[in-house]
């Protein structure tokens, strides 16, 4: 599958927009602002988007939330334990921002190692809490897509309500660190890195 890389909104957060070549069927994880930058890549790469899929319920996530899914009538995915979060503005982060709070439902709640179909691709799913509760990473060929758990040299805050500290290091630890170390790792902010460099360079996981 190919991946496109979109840096949205006031925190620059990565939304990713991965698609089967031949069939042109897309999934877009993360739809974190600006609709139109979105909508004019769907447009640009001729994609029919399936499913929308968010790594967690955060605003800076979300913002372009509501206008994709109600122009594509793509499925909402998130984490079980975030289904919740998505529709509190203050859980979510929301009002903390100043933002809008999204009013789309989840409609396919994630658990540990479920999975999708995209096209002939699969699309699996592993719980990774911490940052928040229902955090979820989406593993595809050799590539993970790890929201806010895992970031270059870096991991996810865990100052919010619903994280957890010690729940992201087993997260990251026990979940993340077990995939391939040539699985490239794209992060819900900043630049891609790989699990062994993470392991190797991280200087907040030990
Ligand atoms: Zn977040």
């Amino acid at each position: 599958m190919k991946i496109e890389r979109l840096v949205l909104g006031m925190l620059h957060t990565n939304c990713y927009i991965v698609y089967d070549e031949q069939s042109k069927e897309a999934i877009i994880i993360d739809p974190a602002d600006s609709y139109p930058k979105i909508k004019a890549k769907i447009l640009e790469l001729d994609l029919q988007v399936k499913y929308v899929i968010l790594t967690h319920a955060h605003s800076d996530h979300i913002g372009a939330l509501d206008q994709l899914a109600d122009d594509t009538g793509a499925l909402v995915c998130i984490g079980a334990d975030d289904a919740t979060i998505l529709n509190d503005g203050e859980l979510n982060l929301c009002s903390y921002l100043g933002n809008s709070c999204p009013t789309s439902k989840a409609d396919v709640l994630i658990n540990d190692g479920d999975s999708l179909s995209l096209s002939q691709n699969t699309i699996k799913f592993i719980t990774t809490p911490g940052h928040t509760k229902g955090s979820i990473s989406i593993v595809f060929d050799d590539a993970v897509i790890s929201g806010d758990t895992l970031f270059f040299e870096s991991i996810g805050r865990t100052d919010f309500p619903t994280s957890d500290t010690v729940a992201i290091f087993n997260s990251i630890k026990n979940k993340l660190y077990a995939l391939d170390r040539e699985t490239t790792v794209y992060p819900g902010h900043g630049e891609p890195t790989s699990i062994g460099h993470e392991i190797d360079n991280n200087p907040f996981v030990w």
